[in-house]
């Protein structure tokens, strides 16, 4: 289901817990609740996140109006995280320009800015990013599970194919914005082999991505489990039954052959001298702007 609706709330930013620091973002923020993208495997359908209806998109009442008065009051100017739990190039931003307002407004107050987005709609605010940039850190995450578009459809129905994200992906470093692949997560017994991440990582290279990054494996909370299971069976019958066997109730599943596919995975990014170390990634990107900071100490 696809429409917005909006929802009370006194604060958007959040601190981000300094011990776990995904991306090195300072601040984390969801714009929207909700997201119609559909992925089969979604964690943000879990009740740990109490999200009803996860499929319709709501927004938050005033929500730039609150987000600029706590961007204005921050004298820290981190990186401010968009979208860990819904897409914020959802298939309602093209009307209502909640996160490009947000975008206009982290430009306007001086922070930086880590995206996570399966949409080519982000290709819409390359100019603000290009803005934000100048003055502090951009990273783009490019979320890509497989490297075939037949099952990026099935895993993922209302997101455009991979082929497509590649591309999106070429664009935004053709424009010279900080970006690469997230490649999570990795489902056990579907996108866990040797083939797959061989073409996804030759793949991001070909874009020229700046890094690639993996978990290698999946999250099952709770009620996440039987939406994911139901819809996995419809791609192979029965396959829910190894994950009962393998997994029981476990919430993080990782793949049988966890370290050796790292392992690969990290030879393949080796191969193309792609980053692949969080805290590798983590340094490149706010290198920029700490030239800039040294340059204009001189
Ligand atoms: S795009 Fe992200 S938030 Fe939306 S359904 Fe897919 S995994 Fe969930």
């Amino acid at each position: 289901m696809v429409f917005i609706e909006y929802v009370k709330t006194r604060t958007i930013m959040t601190k981000t817990d300094q011990g776990k620091r995904w991306f090195g973002i300072d601040y984390h923020m969801n714009l929207y609740r909700g997201c119609s993208y559909g992925c089969i495997y979604c964690d943000s359908r879990s009740d740990t996140y109490h999200i009803k209806n996860f499929d319709v998109i709501r927004s938050k009442v005033d929500v730039l109006k609150i987000l600029e008065e706590e961007l204005s009051t921050k004298s820290y100017k981190g990186v401010v995280s968009f979208g860990t739990l819904s897409d914020p190039y959802n298939e309602q931003e093209e009307k209502y320009k909640i996160t490009r307002g947000a975008l206009e407004l982290i430009k306007k107050y001086g922070f930086g800015v880590s995206i996570d987005t399966k949409s080519d709609l982000i290709l819409r605010d390359i100019e603000l990013l290009q803005e934000i940039q100048k003055n502090n850190s951009v990273i783009i995450k490019i979320s890509i599970t497989t490297a075939d578009d037949k099952l990026a459809k099935f895993l993922e129905p209302n997101v455009i194919s991979s082929s497509k994200r590649f591309e999106v992906l070429k664009t935004l470093r053709k424009n010279d914005i900080y970006a690469g692949v997230l490649m999570t997560p990795v489902l056990p017994f579907v996108t866990d082999n040797e083939d797959n991440i061989r073409k996804i990582v030759k793949k991001a290279s070909d874009s020229n991505a700046n890094f690639i990054y993996t978990k290698m494996g999946m999250t099952l909370r709770s009620n996440v489990h039987d939406y994911y299971y139901k819809n996995i069976d419809k791609l192979y019958v029965g396959l829910s039954n190894d994950y009962k066997t393998v997994y029981g109730n476990n919430v993080v599943c990782n793949p049988l052959k966890y370290p050796d596919l790292l392992e690969f995975f990290v030879k393949e990014c080796n191969k193309y001298h792609l980053l692949c170390d969080m805290g590798e990634i983590i340094k490149d990107y706010k290198r920029k702007v700490k030239l800039n900071e040294q340059i204009s100490l001189f």
